[in-house]
């Protein structure tokens, strides 16, 4: 991925020039959370990465890091209830918040563990995305079996303008007629399949290539919000449910 400025992302965003700087964009933003109180609060318990493109600006310009969202805010859930897990304050530690309702003595995980294991988690299934990718698959060839359809309907064109014009018999047409039509919905049939095929294997494509591009990159916000719906800890494990989960399985 290319690097680029602040400036640059929000352009790219609006698709035209920028009204506002960043900066004041990033200043009415803070006006609006800190008006929207505790509205923004349960915001974030829903987070779906709506808000990933502003922060990935807001990320950029605070460049050390420090004012940062946790890397794996929004994503991290308790494995055993799937809440969301409640990261501390320091962002060092995070524990389920229904265990610290019922009062559980549960200590609070460090978020470093929870992170390396992630990253390493995130790895091993981005290999494996990049491994998919490589694999030759056949695409169906959707426009050769519609043009063998529209040839299909050309010939029974002409075979009617010949029993017309009185050069063969009705039962030869009628022979033919019924043979080519059994052909044509056999092939509108294998049309309609191949299509299916064809969306699919683009949608694979389109959903493993952001997961393969992790392989062995340092972890951002922006590639987990891209790929991952949700980061389950349970018992010293992690857990991820993946966008592209469907396609890891087949
Ligand atoms: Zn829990």
């Amino acid at each position: 991925m290319v690097a680029t400025s602040p400036e640059e992302q929000f352009r790219t965003e609006n698709d035209h020039e920028a009204l506002v700087s960043v900066k004041n964009f990033k200043l009415a933003q803070m006006v609006v959370r800190t008006n929207a109180g505790t509205a923004r609060k349960s915001d974030e318990r829903n987070d779906t990465g709506g808000d990933a493109v502003a922060e990935v600006a807001e990320a950029t310009e605070s460049g050390n890091g420090s004012e940062r969202k946790p890397l794996l805010s929004g994503l991290l859930r308790c494995g055993k209830c799937h809440r969301m897990m409640v990261i501390n304050g320091e962002k060092t530690a995070a524990h389920c918040g229904r265990e610290r309702m019922l009062g559980d003595t549960a200590e609070p995980v460090s978020m470093s563990l929870i992170e390396a294991k992630t990253t390493a988690m995130l790895n091993t299934k981005a290999k494996l995305a990049k491994k998919l990718l490589g694999q030759d698959v056949e695409i169906p060839d959707v426009d050769g079996i519609e043009a063998e359809i529209a040839s299909l309907k050309k010939d029974l064109m002409e075979r009617y303008e010949t029993f017309a014009d009185g050069k063969i018999s009705k039962e030869k047409y009628i022979a033919f007629r019924d043979k080519n039509k059994a052909r044509t919905a056999e092939m509108e049939q294998k049309l309609s399949l191949a299509r299916g095929r064809k969306e699919y294997l683009i949608r694979r494509k389109e959903t493993l290539e952001p997961l393969a591009g992790i392989v062995d990159a340092e972890l951002t916000r922006e590639m987990l919000l891209r790929t991952v719906d949700a980061v389950y800890w349970d018992d010293g494990e992690v857990q991820l449910k993946l966008k592209a989960d469907e396609f890891l399985d087949a």
